[in-house]
């Protein structure tokens, strides 16, 4: 087979034609009728097509490349250690990068947070979570707690028990039931980030546990930012009664930060906004800065301990890929790098910025409501977007986002310059000024 080179007329389309014919994408149909954009590189902000097409991200490829692409400082990480191994499996051996990357991540998180789980991806880290709280309850001879509490519009994964967790509605769980545990649900919260808290937003959370708590192991939820289940940012106090709710009524609490961790929200996990600890926390999209795929559930000895103490004496999961030295490597450089400047001043300058020139939206026949907290912006429209159409228009304008549902939304890098940032805004208000 002639393989094409940039240079044969016609490259571009092959390398589409056969992306359809073969690739699957996420969330889409196959064959795929939605339009690809094939990329040659990528390097800061920007995102090079192989048309020679330069766009600026204005989504850090789902929140993960928050120091932009092809860093140099992430680079020579990687580098350094593909030269020594870049993996080596977990069962018995241990490596200097996952050591100091549990170090790292113990360090930052809250204080009771003291045990590590090292695993690929988003939705492992939430069902290692899930996994944790119900071997919790098991070890102490409630086999029966093997539920879970969590908040409508919530999104947690791909996975079966990730995505039993996710909002009935978006995750389709119909297409599944047969499959699907069936877990409790409590209204999404109203009262957003801004506004005066009232007790009567915690009211079915409240109601739900006091209920079922002998059939619930943990409450699982996204702390005050809701992301894939439709970018909205509720009040903190939620967040805290709902941890003191849960103490009280014997149902260990998880939270999942894989989108609002290392600094998104504005704080370097959302749950500070609420002074709170969980029992048990999923971390990953940024910690390796978009580089590779890594993910991590945190715990403490209370937790982990019991597990000593019960049938199986220890924890039931073990990935083959546990602890990838080279994704643990670009990981601590990636925190390293995150601490090594003034993150909160360019979050809060972002935010700045995305409530100045977003503002404008609200004028808009098209558009119901605008949202922003620290580098997180959400548009919401009164109808759903025609992805076919909009997605285009972004890209001619030299900007790459992607919309969902009712919602043009940005997280940009933390990198972005000023002047970029506003071409992403622009681009968000002259599109949705067109619809
Ligand atoms: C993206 C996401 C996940 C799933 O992570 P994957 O790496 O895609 O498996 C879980 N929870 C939240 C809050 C997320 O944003």
């Amino acid at each position: 087979m002639k393989t094409t080179t940039p240079e044969d007329i016609g490259y571009i389309e092959e390398l589409i034609a056969i992306d359809r014919q073969y690739v699957w994408h996420p969330y889409a149909a196959m064959p795929n009728p939605l339009p690809v954009f094939p990329v040659r590189s990528a390097k800061g902000v920007r995102i090079e097509l192989e048309d020679g097409q330069s766009l600026i991200d204005g989504v850090s490829s789902w929140w993960t490349c928050i120091h932009g692409y092809n860093h140099p400082q992430l680079n020579a990480a990687a580098h350094t250690q593909i030269e020594r191994m870049s993996h080596v499996m977990f069962g018995g051996l241990t490596h200097r990068p996952a050591i100091d990357l549990a170090q790292k991540l113990i360090e930052i998180t809250p204080t009771d947070l003291q045990h590590v789980f090292f695993s690929d991806s988003g939705s492992v880290a939430v069902e290692v979570a899930m996994k944790m709280a119900v071997q919790y309850w098991h070890s102490r001879g409630q086999a029966n707690k093997n539920r879970f509490l969590t908040i409508r519009n919530g999104y947690h994964g791909d996975t079966f028990a990730a995505m039993s967790a996710c909002d009935p509605v978006n995750g389709m769980h119909h297409l599944f039931s047969g499959m699907l545990t069936q877990q409790y649900f409590a209204d999404a919260p109203q009262i957003r980030f801004h506004e005066d808290w009232q007790e009567a937003d915690i009211t079915s959370f409240a109601a739900l546990l006091e209920e079922n708590s002998d059939r619930i192991a943990a409450a699982i939820f996204e702390p005050v930012v809701q992301n894939a289940g439709g970018v909205r940012f509720y009040h903190p106090e939620y967040v805290r009664r709902a941890s003191e709710l849960c103490k009280q009524h014997n149902v260990l609490l998880i939270l999942d930060e894989i989108a609002t961790g290392f600094g998104r929200s504005g704080k370097l996990f959302a749950c500070e906004y609420a002074a709170i600890c969980p029992d048990i926390m999923c971390v990953g999209k940024a910690l390796s800065g978009g580089f590779m795929s890594l993910a991590a559930t945190l715990t403490t000895p209370h937790i982990s301990e019991t597990f000593a103490a019960g049938e199986a004496g220890v924890f039931m999961h073990g990935p083959t890929f546990m602890g990838n030295p080279l994704a643990c490597a670009v990981s601590l450089a990636n925190l390293e790098l995150l601490e090594s400047y003034d993150w909160q001043s360019k979050i809060a300058a972002i935010e700045a910025q995305l409530t100045a020139e977003l503002e404008g939206c609200r004028e808009l026949e098209a558009v119901k409501d605008v949202r922003v907290l620290g580098a997180i912006a959400a548009v919401e429209l009164r109808r759903p977007v025609d992805m076919a159409t909009v997605q285009p228009q972004f890209v001619d304008r030299g900007v790459w986002l992607r919309p969902f549902g009712r919602l043009l939304y940005t997280m940009p890098p933390y990198i972005i310059r000023p002047e970029e940032l506003s071409a992403v805004t622009s681009a968000i208000y002259e599109v949705a000024a067109g619809l």
